[in-house]
């Protein structure tokens, strides 16, 4: 099965001239959605990971399935204003314009070994400000697990110092 031909592309979402990756052709094939996964968690499996740390939104679709499959804990990172405890913040740019991310500060204990997953690496701003709230609650960055990479925005650069997987790149 090829997992790239059945990630649609939306043209000029949400802004012109961005090429939307939707995910959701994918996610409704059960066997894609499955085989996908599998990929990302094989990575993973001896890697001892404590917490798997999921970026709002599509990010939580794949870090609960990895948390589970790996028996360990899942974090969320959100959007401001969505965590109901005391958060701490990293503000961040995008491929489409700037915003922060927001993490509980008893969600990581130091010392944790992290896997950081989201659904796609575009210009690599947002994985490296969930990189940033992980080291400053004293976690360890084990792994940053994406589905899609943009391979031509170059957002590997600004992450290299960790081990960055993908399974799939444009
Ligand atoms: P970046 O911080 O530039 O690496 O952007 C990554 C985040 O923005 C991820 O959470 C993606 O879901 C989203 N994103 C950025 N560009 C795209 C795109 N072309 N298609 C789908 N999602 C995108």
């Amino acid at each position: 099965m090829n997992l790239e031909t059945i990630i649609r592309d939306v043209p000029d979402f949400p802004k012109k001239g961005i090429i939307f990756k939707d995910i959701t052709t994918l996610l409704q094939d059960g066997e894609a959605f499955r085989l996908a996964l599998n990929q990302m968690l094989k990575k993973y499996l001896d890697a001892r990971i404590d917490k798997v740390l999921g970026i709002e939104a599509r990010g939580f679709i794949f870090a609960g399935v990895l948390a589970y499959k790996l028996g360990c804990g899942f974090v969320p990172v959100r959007k401001p204003g969505k965590l109901p405890f005391r958060t701490i913040r990293e503000e961040y740019t995008l491929e489409y314009g700037s915003s922060a991310l927001e993490i509980h500060e008893d969600s990581i204990k130091p010392g944790e070994k992290v896997l950081i997953v989201d659904d796609l690496l575009a210009t690599g701003g947002t994985a490296l400000a969930a990189v940033l709230l992980v080291e400053k609650l004293g976690g360890e960055v084990a792994g940053i697990a994406f589905l899609i990479e943009l391979g031509f925005l170059k957002g590997r650069d600004k992450i290299a110092k960790y081990p960055v997987s993908s399974l799939i790149t444009y």
